[in-house]
């Protein structure tokens, strides 16, 4: 019997857990459920999975969740002290899926009370990768991606020595702008922005894609987990979103994966590495590869990879400053404050701000989170400037 806790249990992530899961429901056994503000879906899940503990972030939704799992033997609690408490329970294996930086501390709490801590909180490396990898080590814990393009390059690796790995090439389907202008994508809106053509996400991410901030984060995400440095890192675009990641070896040869757009296949991968097991899920067949298109980004229209570049040859704490720039200005952009290329111009800001800034550049939880709170007000106080 295996023990478990998904945070972020009601997101797209935690739903497509929970669906990997029951397939393997003999064997495993919840401890804990999170969610946020979807109260009528984590008191569904929690009634179909009972876990011993469930936890809404929302501390106004406790009465209403106490209420529709009365009966039941779950410990119902509420507020973010309680999803951190809930982080400390001691089980086989974690899937991370909060979304955004909100998700960090719960990873690093996470680490040290799991064998395996599935992520798929990216904001958890690029905010403070090698504080989470250094928390993981000591605790001997497994740090497994959850996202595509890094399952599809663990995937490559297995049985390879790192020290192997000359390059990888992650891969962006290109997202809904894949075609625009820049003068098209001035005016677009966040319901254009999050519809992605490939896959079923999250609100934000979605829209990170459409603004290759997601592709950022995933350079960076990729340079803390494999150790690689920012030019063995290539983006490709790739439409289709059938090949996730590619991983070139000194001798020259490159091994790719291939999968279906969905997220099923390495959540199954997360559970069960370093074996498979069966999934009931969508198979590619031949025809589908029959026309697999690949173009180079164009980092005029998408300069958000380049930015991330930056953000990793600057070190020390500009992953967290990059992290809550992008957040702070997808806020905005989801309010209708500013426009989507105004969301890029706010994260070089905050990027120069920080080379200028006296900060302590040393990584600890605290330094973190100071660099997140400053870099959003600053991201904030811009806008009474002139940056719209
Ligand atoms: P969703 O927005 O669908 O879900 C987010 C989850 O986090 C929900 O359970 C939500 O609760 C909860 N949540 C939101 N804010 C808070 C908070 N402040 N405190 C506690 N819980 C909170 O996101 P996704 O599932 O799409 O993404 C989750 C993570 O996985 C992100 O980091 C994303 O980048 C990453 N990821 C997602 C992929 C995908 O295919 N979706 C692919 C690769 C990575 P509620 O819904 O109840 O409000
Ligand atoms: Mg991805």
């Amino acid at each position: 019997m295996r023990s478990v806790s998904i945070f972020g249990a009601t997101g797209s992530i935690g739903q497509t857990t929970l669906d990997v899961i029951s397939q393997q429901a003999d064997d495993i056994e919840i401890k804990v459920l999170t969610g946020n503000g979807n109260v009528a879906l984590l008191a569904k899940q929690a009634q179909q999975f009972k876990p011993k503990t469930v936890v809404i972030a929302d501390e106004s939704k406790h009465a209403q969740l106490q209420q529709l799992l009365s009966g039941l033997d779950i410990s119902v609690q509420a507020g973010r002290d309680a999803i951190l408490q809930a982080a400390r329970i001691d089980v086989d294996w974690v899937m991370s899926a909060v979304v955004g930086f909100a998700g960090f501390e719960i990873s690093l709490i996470a680490a040290q009370h799991c064998k395996t801590l599935a992520l798929a909180n990216k904001e958890s490396l690029v905010c403070g990768g090698p504080l989470l990898r250094k928390t993981c080590d000591e605790h001997a814990t497994n740090l497994l991606p959850v996202d595509s393009e890094h399952s599809a390059i663990l995937q490559c690796l297995n049985g390879e020595n790192l020290n192997t790995v000359e390059r990888v090439i992650i891969t962006a389907s290109g997202g809904p702008f894949r075609k625009y202008t820049l003068k098209e994508m001035r005016d677009v809106d966040a319901s254009q922005a999050a519809a992605h053509p490939n896959w079923s996400m999250g609100q934000r991410i979605s829209i990170d894609s459409a603004s290759m901030f997601n592709k950022a984060m995933e350079v960076i995400e990729a340079k803390e987990l494999f150790d690689l440095s920012n030019d063995q890192i290539e983006v490709l675009v790739h439409p289709q979103s059938i090949v996730h990641s590619i991983v070139g070896f000194n001798d020259g040869n490159m091994i790719a994966q291939l999968g279906p757009a969905n997220m099923a296949g390495a959540i199954g991968y997360a559970l069960n590495w370093p074996e498979r097991a069966v999934l009931d899920q969508p198979r590619l067949s031949a025809k589908d590869l029959v026309s697999l298109d690949f173009s180079e980004l164009d980092d005029k229209r998408f300069p958000a990879v380049s930015l991330a570049r930056r953000a990793i040859d600057m070190g020390g704490l500009s992953g967290a400053v990059f992290n809550a720039a992008k957040e702070q200005a997808l806020d905005l952009f989801l309010a209708q404050r500013i426009g989507f290329l105004d969301m890029a111009t706010l994260v070089e800001r905050a990027l120069d701000h920080y080379m200028l800034s006296d900060w302590s550049r040393e990584m600890s939880l605290a330094n973190i989170q100071f660099a997140d709170e400053t870099t959003r007000e600053f991201v904030q106080n811009c806008l009474t400037e002139d940056v719209a």
